[in-house]
C-alpha cells in the first residue's frame, strides 16, 4: 500500500494536477495554474505579487521586441522619479479626476508627518511635463519621444487579479511631443499596431484595435486608441493597451506650457502649443496569454516568448539498465540540447536524477514548454526523437539528422496554430446586434456584441446599467455586470453598412453612428 502510494507520487500525477477544470471555475484555474507554472507568488501586501523568473523572461522577450521597434522610431529611454509633488499631480483637472481615487500617498518619512504629502505616480504625464516645459524651447527641439520602463502604482479597490489589475504593475510609458497633430497622430496609431503585433505575433493573442468611446477615454486626453482582447472562458473584453493622443490638452499655457516658435509663421511671432501623445503596455499581456492559452493540464506558453522552447527527457531507461546505458541515452539527449541551442532554439535536457519521465512530462506541460522531445533506446537505434506538441498533444518523429531545421519549423507552426485557434474562437463570439432584447442574452452567452450605436455618453451609462440588471453573474470576483463599450473598431467592414440617418442605435433608438463593441469586461 504504502509503495503503491509512493509510486503514485513519483509518478507526480496527484501531486502536480492542475486541480481546478478551466470550465467550471475560471477564477481558481487561473490562480492554480499561475502558481504550478512558478510564474508568481502572493505577497504581504493586497493587490501586489511577485513576478516570478519563469513569468519575468516572458516580460522580457516583450520588452526586448518592443524597445528594438520604438528605437527604430526615435524614441529613447529615460527614468523620472516615482514621485510626483500634488501641486503638478493636479494641476490637470480632468486627469487628476480620473486618477484621484487611486492615488497612493507618502504621507509620512521615519516619525514626522510631511509638510506635504507626495504622491506616487499611477501614470507619469504630470511628473515629466514641467520638464518637458523646459527643455522644448525651439521647434528644433521637437519630436521630442521618451520612454521608461518602471512601475505604476494604482491603488485600486476592484478585485485585483494577478497580471490584469494589480496595485503595482510594471509596463512601458512612452511620452511624446510633436509640432503637428498630423504627426503626433500618425505615431498613436504606429504604436497601436506595435501593441498589435506584440499580442499577435508574440503572445499568440488575437485583438481588435479601435477608439474609446469618450466616457472610456484616458483622463485628460484628447482620445484614447486600444486594442481589445477577449478572455473566451468568461465572454469578457480586456483592454490590452492604449495608446493616447492628448492632443494640446497638457501643453496649454494653464496647463503645463509647452510651446515653440511656428517655424511656419512668416511673421516669426506665431507660437505652437506642442501635440502629445502617451502610450502604455503593462505586464497585464502575460495574464490575457494565460488566460487564452491555458488549458486543463496548466500553462501554453507561444514559442516565441516561452523561456524553454523545447525539453529534452530521457525515456525508457529501465530498473535494469546498465550504467552505460543510461549514460548513452543522457548523453544523446546533451547533444539533442546542444545542437538545438546552436540552431538558435532555447532547449534544455532534464537529466534530473529520481523523477520518472511521467513526472518530467507531467512537470514541463503544467509549465507550458511548447515542445518535448523524448529519446529512448528505440529512438536512439532509428536515429529519431519523439516530439510532442504542448498546444495540442500531436506526437510525430523527427529525424536527428535534419533536427536544427524541423525544431525551429515545428515551433513556428505551433506559434501560429495557437493564433489561428484564438482567432477564430474571438471572431465567433463577436455578434452582431440590432434589437435591444438580443443584448443581454449575447452576452450571457459569453459573447461580445457589436451594434450600431449612437456614441452618447448617457446611452452608454444606460447600457450599462440595464445589462446589469437580470442578468446571470455568476462569478463573484469578477468586477462587473453590466456591459461598458470596449472599442469602436477601426474595421466596420464587417458589419452591414451604417446608413446615415437611418440606422438606429438599438440601446436608445438615436441615430447610430458606427459599429462599436459592448462587452463585460475586466
Ligand atoms: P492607461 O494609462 O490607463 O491607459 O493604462 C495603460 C495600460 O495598462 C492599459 O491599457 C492596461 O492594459 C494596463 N493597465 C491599466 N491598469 C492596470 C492594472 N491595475 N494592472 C495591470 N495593468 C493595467
Amino acid at each position: 500500500e504504502k509503495k503503491k502510494k509512493e509510486d503514485a507520487k513519483i509518478e507526480g500525477a496527484i501531486e502536480i494536477a492542475i486541480g481546478v477544470k478551466k470550465e467550471v471555475d475560471f477564477a481558481a484555474w487561473y490562480t492554480n495554474v499561475l502558481l504550478k507554472a512558478d510564474m508568481l507568488d502572493y505577497y504581504s501586501v493586497s493587490g501586489c505579487y511577485i513576478l516570478k523568473p519563469w513569468s519575468y523572461t516572458i516580460w522580457e522577450s516583450i520588452q526586448e521586441w518592443f524597445n528594438a521597434r520604438i528605437k527604430e522610431m526615435g524614441v529613447e529611454n529615460a527614468y523620472f522619479p516615482m514621485f510626483v509633488s500634488s501641486k503638478v499631480l493636479e494641476r490637470e483637472k480632468d486627469h487628476i479626476e480620473g486618477f484621484s481615487p487611486e492615488v497612493a500617498w507618502v504621507t509620512r518619512a521615519g516619525q514626522s508627518d510631511l509638510e506635504e504629502p507626495i504622491a506616487i505616480r499611477p501614470t507619469s504625464e504630470t511628473a515629466m511635463y514641467p520638464y518637458y516645459s523646459k527643455w522644448i524651447k525651439s521647434h528644433r527641439d521637437l519630436p521630442l519621444k521618451l520612454n521608461q520602463w518602471n512601475s505604476v502604482v494604482r491603488w485600486e479597490f476592484k478585485s485585483p487579479q494577478p497580471f490584469l489589475r494589480t496595485r503595482e504593475f510594471l509596463w512601458q510609458e512612452g511620452h511624446t511631443a510633436h509640432l503637428t497633430k498630423a504627426e503626433a497622430e500618425q505615431e498613436v496609431l504606429e504604436i497601436l499596431d506595435l501593441y498589435r503585433r506584440v499580442y499577435e505575433e508574440l503572445l499568440a493573442v488575437p485583438v481588435i484595435p479601435g477608439i474609446k468611446s469618450e466616457k472610456e477615454k484616458f483622463a485628460g486626453g484628447l482620445y484614447t486608441t486600444t486594442i481589445e482582447g477577449f478572455i473566451p472562458t468568461s465572454g469578457r473584453g480586456i483592454q490590452a493597451a492604449t495608446s493616447h493622443c492628448l492632443g494640446q490638452n497638457f501643453s496649454r499655457p494653464e496647463m503645463f506650457n509647452i510651446m515653440v516658435e511656428d517655424p511656419n509663421d512668416p511673421t516669426g511671432r506665431g507660437k505652437v502649443y506642442v501635440w502629445q501623445n502617451s502610450w502604455g503596455l503593462s505586464t497585464r499581456t502575460i495574464g490575457v496569454m494565460v488566460m487564452v492559452h491555458g488549458d486543463n493540464q496548466g500553462l501554453v506558453l507561444p514559442p516565441r516568448v516561452a523561456g524553454i522552447q523545447a525539453v529534452v527527457v530521457p525515456c525508457g531507461i529501465t530498473a535494469k539498465a546498465t550504467d552505460e546505458e543510461r549514460k548513452r541515452i543522457n548523453d544523446a539527449c546533451l547533444d539533442l540540447e546542444k545542437t538545438l541551442k546552436k540552431a538558435g532554439v532555447k532547449a534544455k535536457a532534464d537529466l534530473r536524477d529520481g523523477y520518472t519521465p511521467g513526472y518530467k512530462f507531467n512537470d514541463w506541460e503544467q509549465k507550458g514548454v511548447p515542445l518535448r522531445l523524448e529519446i529512448g533506446p528505440n529512438d536512439l537505434k532509428k536515429e529519431q526523437t519523439m516530439s510532442v506538441r504542448r498546444d495540442n498533444g500531436a506526437k510525430a518523429p523527427l529525424p536527428l539528422a535534419d533536427i536544427q531545421t524541423a525544431v525551429p519549423k515545428l515551433l513556428e507552426t505551433i506559434q501560429s496554430d495557437m493564433f489561428t485557434r484564438a482567432k477564430e474562437i474571438y471572431d465567433s463570439r463577436v455578434k452582431l446586434v440590432t434589437d435591444w432584447k438580443d443584448f443581454v442574452p449575447t452576452l450571457d452567452a459569453k459573447c461580445v456584441v457589436a451594434m450600431p450605436w449612437c456614441e452618447e455618453e448617457a446611452c452608454e451609462d444606460d447600457i450599462k446599467e440595464r445589462s446589469a440588471r437580470g442578468s446571470e453573474q455568476t462569478d463573484e470576483r469578477a468586477p462587473s455586470a453590466g456591459a461598458k463599450s470596449l472599442a469602436i473598431p477601426f474595421d466596420q467592414s464587417r458589419w452591414p453598412k451604417i446608413i446615415s440617418g437611418k440606422t438606429c442605435c438599438p440601446a436608445c433608438g438615436r441615430l447610430a453612428k458606427k459599429y462599436t463593441l459592448f462587452g463585460r469586461s475586466y
